[in-house]
Order: structure tokens, then sequence, then C-alpha cells
């Protein structure tokens, strides 16, 4: 017989089965004996109180045994000669409608203009030690897109738990934790996301369809308001009618393109601020109202919204025990994020920090029409290379020196390799951007005390945050509201913001692009 429970324990107690059995036989007056198995359905920390909780659902399995039922994946079929549908880009929306297509019975040609997971690696060697930017292969772009070499959390703001379960138990199947499963804020981690992108990449490959890495599209044909084909950047064409394009929010010269031919793309308001980190050990100190962190604590992340000066600013994009990476994607600019290996071991704490804007904020660039915001960003982000040493060096500046609007005398050593130079952030930001940051940062040390220290550094610009260019689409076809059999999907095209709605996306247009072939 199987008995579901919800109870709130201790970290001690919820990482020990032989503990969690006692209790659960004692509260619950069954034998011990008789509980063969419990399994954690569902795990999540509260630590409002000062005695941190773990909240657990659990299935006790009483004199019956537990047969675990590995995840398994759907069955592929083969596609090699099955119709044609070419997918831009392989980042988690390009790689979730590719497999959606095999198992509908489409086949998928993937163009990705970065290179594979493993040789991508080189390029991140490069713009992080010799401050070398590939234009096509770098954090955000290559084999598995932007979120490739990231903390790899799973969780999204979407209400679609169905939708979000299919995602994480197809992860599991290409070889992700089954803890992903289980946990309320699940992460993978860089370590091990490559891993599980080549194996999708394999089992695309294996079952019929293309992945083609070094390419570049540059054009699309278009004829009568209908995709006609797709250009290279070698010069080489691919007839096609049915175009799924998720190239991702940092493909600047996709959305050029889209605007000098006229198909319609819109501004979109995104956020921007600067990547702040802080020790771990001081996060895990006010998070968890303790000295040291317990050894049955992970590290703890934070996070945090606040109205300020008539604006959101909020925590984005945490990485706990994580590193801040350098993340342009072309020379001449500077841009942050970060990421986090697996157990999230590093003595650092980074998230970015952001604040909304609004259309009316790109006013200074209404001459660029729809890419007013994408011009915007780019301007940040150029300034930062300016002010910041003409390189990947990052202007940054200690956290109370930010908000007092002193320059920092001195800088300490943070995880960002490529260096640090001292800068006011009144030199990167806008005065609305800055104020707003110098604010909102007295603000969340009211509700995090102590977060507001001088051994914190902020590194600008977080810009990257979601795109700054909308592809819009009709809700019900899903494709391009003027153009016919071009389907604008995953967070580029404004429809997604992170690995998992990318993902979901990505399956929507694969079953929408495919409903019109089969
Ligand atoms: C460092 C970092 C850390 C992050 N951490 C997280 C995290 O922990 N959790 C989370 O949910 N999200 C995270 N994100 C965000 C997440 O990665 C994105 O939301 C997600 O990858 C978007 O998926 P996508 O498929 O829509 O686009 P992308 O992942 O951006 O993929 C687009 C792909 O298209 C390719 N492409 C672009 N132009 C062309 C062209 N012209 N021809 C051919 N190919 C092209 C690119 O090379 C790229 O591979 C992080 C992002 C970064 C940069």
């Amino acid at each position: 017989m199987q008995h579901e429970f919800t109870i709130q324990v201790s970290p001690e107690i919820a990482s020990n089965p032989e503990q969690l059995k006692q209790m659960i036989s004692s509260k619950n007056s069954i034998p011990i004996d008789e509980i063969r198995y419990v399994e954690i359905v569902k795990r999540s920390i509260d630590a409002r109180q000062k005695a941190i909780k773990v909240n657990l659902k659990l299935k006790v399995y009483v004199q019956e045994d537990f047969i675990g039922q590995p995840i398994e994946l759907p069955d592929y079929p083969e596609v090699t000669n099955a119709p044609e549908i070419i997918i831009i880009g392989a980042g988690p929306a390009g790689l979730f409608a590719a497999l959606r297509c095999i198992e509908l019975g489409c086949k998928p040609i993937v163009l990705e203009r970065g290179k594979d997971v493993r040789t991508r690696r080189r390029d991140l060697k490069a713009i992080n030690r010799d401050h070398i930017v590939n234009e096509d292969s770098n954090y955000c772009f290559g084999e598995g897109g932007a979120g490739t070499y990231s903390d790899g959390k799973l969780y999204t703001r979407s209400k679609k738990r169905g939708d979000v379960h299919r995602i994480l138990e197809l992860l599991v199947g290409f070889g992700a934790t089954d803890q992903i499963l289980v946990e309320a804020h699940p992460h993978i981690g860089t370590n091990k996301l490559p891993e599980i992108i080549s194996t999708i990449r394999e089992k695309i490959i294996e079952r019929g369809g293309e992945v083609h890495f070094e390419t570049r599209v540059v054009d699309f044909e278009i004829k009568n308001s209908e995709v006609k084909g797709v250009t290279l950047l070698d010069g080489s064409t691919i007839a096609t009618n049915k175009v799924i394009i998720a190239t991702g929010h940092s493909a600047r010269d996709i959305f050029e393109l889209l605007y000098q031919k006229k198909i319609v793309i819109e501004a979109k308001p995104f956020a921007l601020g600067v990547r702040v980190e802080h020790s771990q050990q001081l996060i895990d100190q006010i998070q968890y109202s303790c000295t040291t962190r317990g050894p049955y604590l992970p590290p703890s992340p934070y996070s945090i919204v606040k109205q300020v000066r008539g604006r959101g600013m909020y925590s984005f994009c945490m990485c706990p025990g994580g590193v801040i990476a350098p993340c342009a994607t072309n020379p001449g600019e500077v841009v942050t994020n970060g990421w986090s290996p697996s157990k999230r071991d590093q003595s650092t704490a980074n998230s970015g920090i952001v604040v909304e804007l609004k259309l009316e904020d790109f006013k200074a660039f209404e001459e660029y029409g729809p890419l007013s915001a994408m011009y915007f960003q780019k301007s940040i982000e150029q300034k930062a290379w300016e002010v910041g040493g003409k390189s990947q060096r990052v202007p940054a500046q200690r956290l109370v020196d930010l908000v007092e609007g002193k320059l920092s005398n001195d800088l300490p050593n943070t995880s960002y390799k490529p260096g640090l130079t001292s800068v006011d952030m009144g030199q990167v930001f806008p005065e609305f951007i800055h104020r707003t940051l110098q604010s909102g940062f007295k603000q969340f040390d009211q509700r995090m005390k102590g977060y507001l220290t001088n051994e914190a550094v902020v590194h600008a610009p977080e810009s990257r945050t979601s795109s700054p260019v909308r592809i819009p689409r009709d809700w019900k076809t899903l494709q391009h509201v003027q153009i016919k059999g071009l389907y604008p999907c995953g967070e580029g095209a404004g429809y997604a913001g992170g690995i998992i709605s990318a993902a979901i996306d990505g399956e929507k247009c694969a079953e929408a692009c495919a409903a019109t072939i089969i």
C-alpha cells in the first residue's frame, strides 16, 4: 500500500533515509518493519525562520515494494526521408523543436552558427584568457545555445506544470540526474550540461535528422510573403518553406536582417543592470541566519524584488557557488552573466541585479525604429568596453562605493577571469539606471541585512536578460504575422525567458509547423 505525506523536517532528517523512515513510523503509527521504501517526490527548503526546515512530499511504501520506473525517452521514429523542417539555432528552443519534429515524423535540419559543445570550450578560453571574442562561438553562441555554460537553473515562471515536467523528464532521459524532478528549484550545472546536449544531438542524427555547425544563416528568401529558402554565410542556399527561427536574444545580425527586409519586428522592453558578487559564506549567513552553513544545506540562493523610483529592480539568474563570465558576442563590447558547476561549490555567489526598462527609455535611439531597445543595449555594452580599458576587463566598483558614488580605490579579485577596471558606474549607465541601482541596493540591505557591504563587487553590465526585440507571430498558427512558413521561436523571438520556457516554446513551434505538413 502507498501513502502520501507532506511533512516538514530538519535538513539533517531530510537527508537521512533511515531517520526519515523512523519519523514517519512513529508519527503515523506505522510499524517500521512494514515501511519498505520512502520516496521523496518533492523537496524544497523553507529558510524563513531561524530554524531552517525542509518541506518534503513523500510516497511511503507500506508492505509493498518500490519498483522504480526508469524515465524512458519517446520512441523517436526514423525520419531520414520524411518532410524537412529547417531550424535555425541549436539552443534549447532549436534542439527541443528538433526532437519534437522527429517525434511527429518530420526531419529537422538544424543550422547552428557556433561550434559543437566540446570545440566551443576553446573559444571560451580565448575570451577569458586572451580577450578574443569569436562572433560565432562564445558563451551565447554554439551548440546548446546561451544556457550551455550556465548554472543550468531549470525553474520557470511558466504555469503549465505538465509542459515543464515533460521537458524535465526529457532532460533526465538524456542523462540529467532524476533529482531535477524532485527539487523545487532544480539545476544541472555547467559541468553536466554539455554531455546532455551532445546526447540530444546524437539522438537527432541517429534518427535521421541533421545538425550542421559553423553554419550561419545570413538571409531569407521571401516571395509573396512566404518563406522560400535560407542563405548561408558561404553563399549556398537551402530551398524550404518551413523555417523555425530560434536564434536567441543575442543574434543582432538576424534582427538587423529582418528589419532591412521589412519583416515586421517590434522593440521590446527588457531589464539591465549589474552582476554583483558576494562571498557565498556571507549569503549563507544572511539567508540561513547562521555563522557557518550546516552540512545538510546547499549553498543558498536568493531572490529579491523591489520597486525603486517607479521601476522594478530585481535579482536575475542568481548563481550560488558560481562564477561571473564574459558573455560578449561581438568585439568592442563587454557583457556579464554567471554560471555554476553542479555542486555550486565555488566560494563566491553572483547575481544579476537589474532595473526594469520601459519603451520610452529608448527614445534617444528612436531613429532605429524597432531596433531602438537593441541599440540602447548595445550602447551600454560598448560604453563598458571603452571605460573598462577596451578589452574584456570589466568596469567594476565596490558595492558601498557604488551606492555612495565613490570610485573604488582598490578592488579585490573576483571570479571574473579577464580582470577588473575600477570605474564609477555613473560612467557606464544613464543617470536613471545609476540612481535606481544606488537607491535599490540600500533597500536590498533592509531585506537582507549585511548584503550592502564593500566586500561585494558589482560588474557591468548585465544586459542580455531577455530579447530587446520581439518577432511577432500569430497566436494560433505560431507563424510570423506577415511571413508564411516562418516560425519565430524561443527567447530571441520574445516568447521565452530561460532554458525550460525556450524548450517548451521549441516544442510548440515544432508542433505548429509539423501540423501544416502531416
Ligand atoms: C551565461 C549564461 C547563463 C545562463 N543561465 C541560465 C540558467 O541558469 N537558467 C536558465 O533558465 N537560463 C539561463 N540563461 C538563459 C538561457 O540560456 C536562455 O534563456 C536560453 O538559452 C534561450 O534559448 P533559445 O534556444 O531561445 O536561444 P539561445 O540559447 O540563445 O540559442 C540560440 C542559438 O542560435 C544560434 N544562432 C544565432 N544566430 C544564428 C544564425 N544566424 N545562424 C545560425 N545559428 C544562429 C546561436 O549560436 C545559439 O546557439 C543563461 C544565459 C547565459 C548567457
